[in-house]
């Protein structure tokens, strides 16, 4: 599940920089987070940064966007793109002509 900052956000701006997803971001009113780009720090670390910064502790997790940790990886890797090791298919050699 991505996570949800609630209005008792302080705006301390301490997990804006956190984020390496670079999902949270300033909204209205409080920081916001970009259900399309956290993947609950999956691919990056083992527990969410911006829950592990939070000095209010407002920042649960989102119940209208259920994920499971395969939806999570998956998300992380359209983030990230193509890995640098991947290895790059080769083209189908046509005969050469006579
Ligand atoms: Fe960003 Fe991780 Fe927080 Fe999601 S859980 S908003 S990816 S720091
Ligand atoms: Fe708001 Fe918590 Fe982020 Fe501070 S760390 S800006 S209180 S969500």
């Amino acid at each position: 599940m991505a996570l949800l900052i609630t209005d008792e956000c302080i705006n301390c701006d301490v997990c804006e920089p956190e984020c390496p997803n670079e999902a949270i971001s300033m909204g209205a009113e409080i920081y916001v987070i970009d259900p399309g780009k956290c993947t609950e720090c999956v691919g990056h670390f083992d527990e969410p940064q911006c829950v592990q910064v939070c000095p209010v502790d407002c920042i649960p997790v989102d119940p209208r966007h259920a994920e499971s940790n395969q939806q999570l990886w998956a998300k992380y890797h359209r983030l990230t793109g193509p890995r640098d090791d991947a290895e790059v298919p080769v083209a189908a050699q046509s005969p050469k002509p006579l």
